[in-house]
């Protein structure tokens, strides 16, 4: 991509409004706009980020055996009146008429939609196990919606839910999720500390919260320090394995860990003071099971191996990727901007021209960017006629992980400098070298 034809609408000036370091880089990096309160348009570059969280979510989703789908965002209130949840949401809810008269509302959440996908086609218990999720937009009339989008009014939510016959099926159900969501973190570049939690308006038995610690974080949470060091489980963790993946439950459950609503002083103080954390954290995920919550007042049931009929046991398994990304920037920042993980980061590199017009320093870029984007990497060249110093302080904002700075000087030997954006490590090679570099 070249920057003198793409849409990045950088601000200089701090922005007034941000409270928070992610609120105000992503504003700065020309992320996101906000078009009403809590509504956000995410620019090109935000939407880049906001795609590679939503690629990796949706691998681990797979790699644990849910199906994606999509859902509507409007939905019908019938739905809502079977499961009585329609008069319980309140006002967060935000509620629609149509045409018809006929009372709609933009969906917070899909238990009772996808209840109703299930209850239409699924009869059988040999059907079962059964995962589907989506990644869609929500709406939530928060009363304080604040931080960008870190707490919007609409906002994205990959939301899964899974149907089984019995709760034993339904806790291996949740165990997947519980093992897919410490990678999906973990991939992220985030270390996230699932915590027991409260089941709130969704409702249910077994609850956790996935938590980043972040001083900026809403939750008052308490956890054992070791969580921070645990291993995550590896690539080739078998799913279908129901010891396998109660093992990893156990041992991330092993120590304690709670938010503010379920903590439990005396058990804490239990826990040796040196090893105790007390923080504040972003809740960036959670997870429920609620057994035949929805299945019930719903009628979706299915056939067992006894012949009889039985209410599915279901759980969803919520994580917010318009979250996610400004506290991955909350995680990861320095008084210079964002320092994106390379799994997220918009471009891979940059490639920054630092005289545009003068022909071996736009040679030499040209041939970089020509040569790194046929190997697949995702390039972004500042071929603008900005001063080098605002094109540095650019680079450095939008946290784009290398940097290969193309200078007259240099360029007269037939070198360039390669800037690592975390370190600030700098160095320089031969054109060669820097494009070898980066071309597996
Ligand atoms: P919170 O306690 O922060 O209000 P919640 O408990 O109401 O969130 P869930 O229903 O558990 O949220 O939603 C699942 C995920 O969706 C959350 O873990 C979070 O990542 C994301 N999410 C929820 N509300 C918002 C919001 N207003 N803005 C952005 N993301 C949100
Ligand atoms: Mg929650």
């Amino acid at each position: 991509m070249r920057l003198s034809r793409y849409f990045m609408p950088i601000l200089k000036e701090n922005p007034k409004e941000a409270e928070i370091v992610s609120h105000r880089l992503m504003l700065r990096a020309g992320m996101i706009r906000q078009q009403s309160q809590g509504i956000y348009s995410w620019l090109p570059l935000g939407k880049r980020v906001l795609d590679k969280v939503n690629a990796i979510i949706r691998d681990e989703q797979n790699r644990a055996g849910a199906i994606e789908l999509s859902m509507p965002t409007l939905q019908s209130a019938e739905l809502w009146q079977e499961s009585g949840r329609y008069d319980a949401y309140g006002k967060e809810m935000l509620r629609i008429k149509d045409r018809q008269d006929r009372p709609m509302l933009y969906g917070p959440t899909n238990e009772e939609m996808v209840t109703d996908i299930f209850r239409s086609s699924v009869k059988s218990y040999k059907d079962l196990p059964l995962n589907l999720y989506h990644i869609q937009l929500k709406f939530r009339d928060e009363i304080r919606p604040r931080f960008g989008t870190m707490r919007s009014r609409e906002f994205m939510m990959k939301d899964a839910y899974s149907f089984d016959l019995t709760r034993e099926a339904a806790e291996h159900s949740y165990n997947k999720m519980f093992a897919a969501y410490l990678r999906t973190f973990d991939r992220l570049g985030l270390r996230a500390i699932p915590m027991r939690a409260d089941t709130g308006p969704i409702g249910g038995k077994l609850s956790h919260e996935f938590i980043i610690l972040a001083d900026t974080g809403e939750s008052e949470v308490f956890c054992h320090k070791d969580f921070v060091d645990f291993d995550i489980p590896g690539k080739h963790t078998d799913f279908d394995s129901v010891e396998g993946l109660q093992a990893i439950f156990d041992k991330w459950t092993s120590l304690y860990a709670a938010t503010s609503e379920m903590h439990d002083e005396a058990a804490f103080n239990a826990v040796p003071e040196g090893d105790r954390l007390s923080a504040r954290g972003i809740e960036v995920g959670h997870i429920f099971y609620f057994g035949t919550k929805y299945s019930e007042p719903m009628g979706a049931k299915v056939q067992g191996p006894d012949g009889k009929e039985h209410f599915v046991h279901m759980g969803s398994y919520g994580i917010g990727p318009t979250r996610l990304v400004p506290a991955i920037i909350e995680a990861s920042h320095d008084d210079n901007g964002i320092i994106w993980p390379a799994s997220v980061a918009p471009f891979d590199i940059v490639v920054i021209n630092m005289k545009a017009g003068d022909q071996a320093c736009d040679d030499t870029c040209e041939l970089i960017y020509a040569a790194l984007t046929k190997a697949g990497k995702d390039v972004l060249y500042d071929d603008t006629d900005d001063r080098a110093g605002t094109k540095f302080a650019t680079a450095d904002l939008i946290g784009v992980p290398v940097q290969i700075i193309a200078g007259p000087r240099a360029v007269a030997n037939g070198e360039v400098e390669v800037k690592d954006r975390k370190t600030g490590a700098r160095e320089t090679m031969t054109i060669e070298a820097a494009i070898n570099r980066f071309v597996a």
